[in-house]
């Protein structure tokens, strides 16, 4: 992927500041334990950098925020709805939107209509909310992804590609009715932000349509893809993402999104669909549990925020910088030795917390320690992706091992300052230098759903 020689600085220029606020390593010792080492229980203000997520979190533009002193507030018609259907039906190209207050509450009522129990849906990789919203409406969870995904060391550019042997697999052990709909995810989170390629999704979509099976995008992530395919796919590299992205989703017959990663908001997102009975079926569901139709949970100024969002994220030499500083902050910690997952994704950098820590055994949640022992160090905050965001199998009740054990650094949209991804990498490699005085956690509070969120640990005394 050729850079060109000359540095590319950020397009655009800061207006508004928030201060940061540095601890001293007693004060921050002291606030991890009372977190139960769980990254996601530690408050904000004690946070210095903070990668837990680039969900919510995007810094919005001038544009954004004077779009929200237009918000009309009226119940039913308000026109920053209409503001939005025309920025989704001009961007993503769907005909028929319903917003949501986020991309979860679309799962929601996507999985509720369009899974029958007993049916399987089939995505590249897994989501959390996704597969949980599957199997609470009785579906069945079945990962397409190729096997390249599952290895972090494997430099395979599309690893968000979908094994078409494994679809063919599932239809012929249940048959078309058996299938409810293809769940899609863009630069796939779970794997390690890794795009698919539009070759790839072309022939997915060639068995879709064969088999008269629909797609259903989880279009989070839509736009980062584009930009990797611009970058990476033979014939893409003088479009404008903007159309590939549009190409991109013609393949399917839907999205869910959740506004809080590409659209640069803080809260929102949407279904888009064209298949009109779905349309008025998520009408009628979004009524009760959401709102009504033309706010779906959202203040009118959200909704036009969004739509402003949906056509900044598009801009060519914006989303050419958010990808190259979570590639900034990659290549330095590749530099140094660290083992992250390969090649950089879209949206942030994955420390392999199976190879930084290899005398933690899985069951002691070499990931979380890392986030915990991170956040210590530094005042960085990032996240758990593995054997504890994994969760129970729920008929085994076991723990669900996956290859992957990682610790998310999630770059939020034109928050960060590369001298602040400097910052982080120099945490990483002192830890990186130090790593046999890390050790492994014991939980000792287990939610029930979505454990990952509220777990509690403690460290392991030998
Ligand atoms: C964040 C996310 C969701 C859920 O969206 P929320 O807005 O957090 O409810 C679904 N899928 C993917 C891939 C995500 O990253």
């Amino acid at each position: 992927m050729p850079l060109p020689k000359r540095t590319m600085a950020e397009p655009y220029k800061i207006k508004v500041v928030e201060p940061l606020r540095m601890t001293t390593r007693d004060y921050r010792e002291e606030k991890i334990r009372e977190a139960g080492y769980n990254t996601f229980l530690l408050r904000s203000e004690d946070v210095y950098i903070d990668l837990l997520t680039d969900s919510g979190t995007s810094a919005m533009s001038d544009n954004q925020w004077a779009g929200m002193m237009l918000g009309d507030e009226a119940y039913a018609g308000s026109r920053n709805f209409y503001n939005l259907e025309r920025a989704v039906r001009e961007i993503y190209g769907f005909r028929y939107v319903v917003p949501t207050h986020q991309g979860r509450a679309a799962e929601h009522i996507t999985s509720q209509l369009r899974i029958r129990p007993g049916q399987y849906v089939p995505m590249n990789m897994y989501f959390t909310t996704t597969r949980e919203h599957v199997e609470r409406a009785g579906g069945i969870f079945y990962d397409c992804i190729i096997d390249e995904a599952h290895d972090p060391a494997n430099p395979h550019p599309f690893k968000g590609n979908v094994d078409l042997a494994k679809l063919d697999r599932l239809l012929a052990q249940v048959g078309r009715e058996g299938i409810a709909y293809l769940s899609i995810a863009p630069c796939v989170n779970m794997a390690g932000g890794q795009p698919f390629s539009m070759a790839n999704l072309r022939e997915v979509a060639g068995w879709a349509t064969r088999h008269r099976i629909p797609i259903i995008f989880d279009a989070t992530r839509a736009v980062e893809n584009a930009y990797f395919i611009q970058q990476r796919e033979p014939g893409y590299k003088d479009k404008p993402v903007r159309e590939i992205l549009r190409e991109m989703m013609s393949y399917g017959e839907g999205c869910t999104m959740s506004s809080k990663k590409d659209n640069l908001v803080n809260i929102g997102g949407f279904i888009a669909t064209d298949n009109e009975e779905f349309f008025t079926r998520a009408k009628e569901m979004v009524v009760v549990f959401e709102g009504l139709h033309t706010y779906g949970g959202l203040a009118g100024r959200d909704m036009e925020a969004i739509a402003r969002g949906i056509y900044e994220m598009v801009d060519d030499a914006y989303i050419a910088s958010r990808v190259r500083q979570v590639e900034y902050l990659g290549d330095r910690l590749l530099e140094a030795g660290i083992p992250i997952v390969v090649p950089i994704g879209g949206h942030a950098v994955f420390v392999d917390a199976r190879r930084f820590l290899p005398h933690i055994p899985q069951e002691e949640f070499p990931a979380q320690a890392l986030a915990a022992a991170l956040y210590v160090d530094s005042g960085v905050r990032a996240m758990e992706r593995g054997i504890v965001s994994a969760g129970r199998d729920p008929k085994t009740g076991d723990h669900r091992r996956p290859k992957l054990e990682l610790v998310r650094l999630t770059i939020p949209r034109r928050v960060y300052t590369n001298l602040h991804m400097d910052v982080v990498a120099e945490s990483c490699i002192a830890l990186y230098e130090e790593r046999d005085k890390i050790r492994g956690l014991r939980m000792v509070y287990e939610p029930k759903e979505l454990r990952f969120f509220q777990a509690r640990f403690e460290p392991i005394v030998p």
